[in-house]
């Protein structure tokens, strides 16, 4: 590139002198010729006496040949060759009834020839040549082409200079990331970095500063997971041990209230079963979701399913399930997974309802969506923990929820699952009393051929 601008400046600049040269040279010796044509023939009395009329400059060359090419006028003022044949390719073309010139730049000079016939009535009469060494053109030319190297090199020693920078300030910055990588394999994810510029580096960093920060959340709910994992079978595991000692240390333990404990242990080993299979589930879910084979399904056909199983356990406490639903709420998911979903929002609105109270599900479709909706007129979740009640383990009321069998994992499982499936799922405050829950899955009716 460097080069390209180098010497094409220089070329250019040649061709135009040589341009130059040739049509001022060629003017002059067609002007010459005109002149000259009026003689019948070229000798060199005759041509000296037309020479001495013209004014051509004397600093450049000029011999008229005859038509043979003998030179007749030479106007060297030292060594004239008149009486020379003038053997020059440009003289035979010009002998040829043809202008010809030519240019060299040879050791710092432009050296041209120009050869032009001179013609009378159609008939050659001889040639006019003109010799041109231009010296003053040429150092112009060097000049330039002096300048044009020094230019190449500041530049080129201005490239080197940035690109020397460039690299260290690129390798201390990868420098960086590669120590932060390290220190995030050795398990210390709190790493974030400067970002700062617009290059393929900051980009770099900014990726990093996403994976660490991820990796930081991931690593924090892993934690608060484990511990609450832990502490949740703790418990009944105490409850368990607790019991099972009072039954030990008390020989004389009537036989009823050895059934009463030993039923107590039963009910605290059922909720362990029930806790390690959400736990189970859960950590599953991820794999299980993405892997499980998904189809098309009718959403009000899982919610009717999943009403007239927990009709017995509403019955229980006279509370009313009522189900209203519109045909073709198509969603795309696995069966399974979308029935626990509807199944455990049910669940809960019986689980937390008062006696005789009611519960109203319902489908529909909107804008792309397919709505499911869990009403109920029980004791409602208040506003500041509508977000908290789907974090794992989170309980409004823990007394209620251990009394209900609930394991704190249900709606978290809900949540996790509508996501998958590309929806949302949210709970909001009925007037006067009760909460709603919302399940909104994206409407695939398109994909089996139904209207949008
Ligand atoms: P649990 O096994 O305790 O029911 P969930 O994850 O299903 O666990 O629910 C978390 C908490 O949210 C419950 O403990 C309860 O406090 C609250 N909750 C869930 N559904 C309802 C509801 N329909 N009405 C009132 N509170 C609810």
């Amino acid at each position: 590139m460097l080069i390209l601008v180098n010497t094409t400046p220089i070329f250019t600049t040649q061709r135009l002198i040589v341009d130059t040269k040739a049509n001022e040279l060629l003017k002059t010796a067609n002007m010459v010729s005109a002149s000259l044509s009026s003689l019948q023939s070229l000798d060199t009395e005759r041509v000296n006496s037309v020479m001495a009329i013209l004014d051509v400059a004397g600093d450049v060359r000029m011999m008229v040949t005859d038509h043979r090419g003998y030179v007749v006028y030479d106007n060297a003022a030292e060594l004239p060759v008149t009486g020379r044949a003038l053997v020059l390719s440009e003289v035979y073309a010009a002998l040829d009834g043809m202008d010809a010139f030519r240019c060299a730049y040879r050791n710092r000079v432009f050296e041209s020839v120009a050869a032009v016939p001179v013609m009378y009535n159609g008939e050659l009469l001889g040639t006019v040549c003109f010799f041109d060494a231009d010296a003053d053109t040429a150092e112009l030319l060097t000049g330039i082409q002096r300048y044009m190297g020094n230019i190449t090199l500041g530049v080129l020693a201005i490239c080197v200079i940035l690109m020397i920078v460039f690299s260290a300030l690129f390798s201390k910055r990868l420098q960086k990331l590669s120590k932060a990588i390290r220190t995030i394999r050795e398990g210390k994810y709190e790493q974030q970095l400067e970002v700062g510029g617009h290059d393929e580096i900051t980009e770099l960093v900014e990726e990093f500063n996403d994976l660490s920060g991820r990796l930081q959340k991931t690593e924090t709910l892993r934690r608060r997971f484990v511990s609450d994992a832990s502490h949740e079978l703790k418990t009944p595991l105490a409850s368990i041990k607790l019991l099972a000692d009072s039954i030990i240390q008390n020989p004389d333990m009537s036989i009823d209230d050895t059934r009463d404990f030993l039923g107590d242990i039963s009910d605290e080993i059922a909720r362990l079963t029930r806790i390690t299979d959400h736990l189970l589930l859960l950590t599953k879910l991820d794999v299980e979701l993405a892997d499980s084979a998904r189809e098309y399904l009718d959403l009000s056909d899982v919610v009717h399913r999943a009403a007239r199983l927990l009709k017995p356990l509403a019955d229980e406490r006279g509370i009313t399930v009522q189900v209203d639903t519109v045909p073709e709420c198509i969603v795309e998911a696995a069966e399974d997974p979308i029935y626990q979903v509807v199944f455990n929002l049910a669940e809960n609105a019986v689980k937390y309802n008062v006696d005789h109270g009611s519960v109203h599900i319902l489908t529909y479709k909107s804008e792309g969506n397919v709505y499911c909706l869990v009403d109920d007129t029980g004791v409602g979740v208040p506003e500041a923990e509508m977000t908290r009640i789907f974090e794992r383990f989170y309980r409004v009321d823990k007394a209620r929820s251990r009394e209900t069998g609930g394991t704190g994992l249900g709606l978290s499982i809900v949540k996790q699952t509508v996501e998958e499936y590309g929806g949302k799922v949210w709970a909001e405050s009925r007037q006067p009393q009760g909460t709603r829950f919302v399940v909104s899955l994206p409407y695939r009716g398109a994909e089996v051929g139904l209207e949008e």
